[in-house]
């Protein structure tokens, strides 16, 4: 059965079934600014209710073999490939980010499930060596139990499913909180489980008050770990909240990734780099590149070639043919951009292009900005942007531009663009970030591991990593070996 057979107001999914019983919330298209869609909601109790029914379904779960586990990751795969095309509209509409790259995240999503597929059967342990006679050491890895997912709008389907799809090959039962904003691709999720026939109460869709639902999360001791990507600010909260019952956290929080241009790059290449890692999603990306710097000997050239490319972007509704940049998530998002952008020109930086909403479309949209010769306690130097606003700075010397780029509380990207080998292994190696790309605008793939250093986050997502948050570590030792 579809979710959107049961009503208009499509129904969250609960222990197996769909719901359509709560208050709907509205979801607006931020292209158009229209109400497109409306989803059910739960509340607090509703929200301990699935947490029971979760833990009821832990241990049928967990008891499943790895390849048994692992076959129904691969079926979820196989229901969301067939509509991808639907599925990346979806996520279009509900984030406004161009269809292309809708559907290039419904793509990143499959490889995630079918990675994951193969990792359930690979939680290994260890047969340790023993330091006296007749003892004998094991370490083996056991699902952690259930496990609340709390997700963010920006890339509303993939970044769920990081989380969705290793708790589930662990042997997790989870609970999916998406955004508020984009929460239609998680109930396409959730028809997807459901069809692949997962026992119920081992996945289910919360859509809700964060509050509400982070609070009973946090308070249910049955909910033993907490799994989320989101603004630092909510982090630090939720991790002062994990603190009463020393609840297991995995943490994908802000960036403000430092992409570093060498005069000895091969230029064409590094302004591919910097459009593709400003302006993807609008440049509401965790990863977007908020600073870039450029050795002095090609600043100008790299300027001149960039803004060219930046200011030719086609603005416009994610659903139009050969739209670049679609809208900001919201008309407040775009007020917090041009507050970044004011701030930058009134300390001394020169706006080469963009710097404004565009004429003819809505209140979501930002032009592709470009500033150059920004000071480096600007605001957008300091806090994350989250918009196509392009910050460039000038560089001497290599060892004053890594400073700079590691002067910042965030570490989860930062991108290198050079052509001399010993050069790219030590700036990679000191940069402060969790993911570093040499030469490479897009460096997370399912295989990697990805996540945080500093305030950036807690823990890794993907990779042979990518287990690790949804498994204890058991000891166990055999003793009176006769
Ligand atoms: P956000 O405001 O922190 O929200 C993220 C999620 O947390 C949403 O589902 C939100 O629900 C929920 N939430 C908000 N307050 C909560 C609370 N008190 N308790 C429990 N849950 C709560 O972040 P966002 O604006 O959606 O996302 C943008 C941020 O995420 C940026 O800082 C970006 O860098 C970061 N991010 C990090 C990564 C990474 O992998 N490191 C990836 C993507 C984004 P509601 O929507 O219902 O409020």
């Amino acid at each position: 059965m579809s979710s959107s057979t049961t009503n208009s107001v499509r129904p969250i999914y609960l222990n197996g079934e769909w719901n359509d019983q709560g208050p709907a919330l509205e979801v607006t298209n931020p292209s158009t600014g229209e109400v497109f869609a409306s989803v059910s909601t739960i509340d607090r109790a509703g929200t301990q209710q699935a947490i029971a029914d979760a833990e009821a379904a832990w241990e049928g779960w967990r008891n499943l073999t790895g390849k048994e586990r692992g076959a129904y990751l691969h079926a979820i795969a196989d229901g969301i490939e067939k509509r991808t095309d639907e599925i990346g509209r979806t996520i279009s509409m509900e984030n406004g980010k161009p269809l292309a790259q809708g559907k290039g995240e419904v793509g990143m999503t499959v490889d995630h499930f079918r990675w994951f597929a193969e990792e359930a059967k690979r939680s290994y342990g260890r047969v340790i060596p023993h330091q006296m006679d007749g003892k004998r050491h094991l370490a083996i890895r056991q699902a952690v139990g259930v496990v609340g997912a709390i997700a963010p709008w920006n890339f509303p389907l993939v970044l769920a499913v990081r989380k969705v799809a290793p708790a589930l090959a662990a042997g997790c039962p989870v609970l999916l909180k998406p955004a508020s904003a984009t929460p239609l691709s998680s109930v396409l999720l959730a028809e997807a489980v459901h069809e692949a026939g997962l026992p119920k109460g081992v996945f289910q869709l919360l859509v809700g008050n964060a509050r509400e639902i982070g609070a009973e999360m946090m308070e249910n001791p049955d909910c033993r770990k907490i799994t989320f990507t989101g603004s630092t600010e909510v982090g630090r909260d939720l991790i002062r909240q994990s603190a009463d019952q020393v609840k297991k956290l995995s943490m994908e929080l802000g960036g403000h990734a430092p992409l570093i241009i060498f005069d000895d790059a091969n230029l064409e290449n590094a302004v591919e780099g910097a459009l593709i890692t400003k302006f993807r999603n609008g440049g509401q990306s965790c990863i977007a590149s908020n600073r870039i710097y450029v050795q002095r000997g090609i600043y100008d050239s790299f300027l001149e070639m960039f803004v060219e490319k930046a200011s030719a972007m086609k603005i416009g509704d994610g659903l139009e043919d050969g739209v670049d940049i679609g809208p900001l998530i919201d008309g407040a998002a775009v007020d917090t951009a041009l507050t970044h952008i004011e701030a930058a020109t009134q300390s001394g930086a020169r706006l080469l292009c963009g710097g404004k909403r565009p004429e003819g479309l809505g209140p979501s949209f930002l032009e592709a900005t470009v500033l150059a010769d920004v000071p480096e306690d600007t605001l957008c130097m300091k806090e994350e942007t989250f918009a196509p606003v392009a910050p460039v700075s000038v560089f001497d010397e290599e060892d004053d531009v890594i400073r700079r780029a590691n002067d910042t509380e965030y570490g989860l990207a930062a991108y290198v663009f050079t052509e001399n080998l010993n050069r790219a292994w030590r700036v990679a190696e000191a940069l402060e970030a969790g993911t570093v790309g040499v030469n490479d605008a897009v460096p997370s793939t399912s295989q990697c591991p990805f996540g945080g250093m500093k305030q950036s986050g807690l823990g890794r997502e993907l990779g042979t990593e990518g287990l690790d948050g949804f498994l204890e570590t058991k000891h166990i030792s055999f003793g009176n070996m006769d």
